[in-house]
């Protein structure tokens, strides 16, 4: 297992959970870029949003699920951002794919 979110939903490495259930995991993201920012992630391993197809797309219907629980949970009723960094141009660095959920202040768009 060559994948650090791989290992985090295993928890091989720790992380501070935000929500859990059998097929997502949402923790915190190590190196946040506002005061709320939690990555969700599927458990299952999908590198990212350009291998998403008929057989695996249910996940992202299950994550945005997810995403709304923890909004309710954290009180994010003045808004957040769900966003999704894909290859190279695309900002992404981790190859899992994960949903950042941004919340707290005011965001900028469009992003840089
Ligand atoms: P991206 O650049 O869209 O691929 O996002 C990867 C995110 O993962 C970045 O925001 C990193 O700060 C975050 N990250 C990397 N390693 C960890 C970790 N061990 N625990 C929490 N967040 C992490
Ligand atoms: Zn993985």
């Amino acid at each position: 297992m060559d994948c650090i979110f791989c290992k985090i939903a295993a928890g091989i490495i720790p992380s501070k959970k935000a929500y859990e259930d059998d097929k997502v995991l949402a923790f915190y993201d190590l190196d946040p870029q506002a005061p709320v920012h939690i990555l969700i992630i599927p458990k299952e391993h999908i590198e990212s949003a350009a291998e998403i197809n008929a057989d695996n797309s249910a996940i992202i219907a299950h994550i945005f699920e997810a995403a709304a629980k923890i909004a309710k949970d954290l009180n994010l009723e003045k808004g957040f951002r769900i966003v999704t960094n894909c290859g190279e141009e695309g900002g992404q660095t981790v190859k899992h794919l994960h949903f950042h959920l941004l919340a707290g202040r005011m965001l900028a768009w469009p992003p840089g």
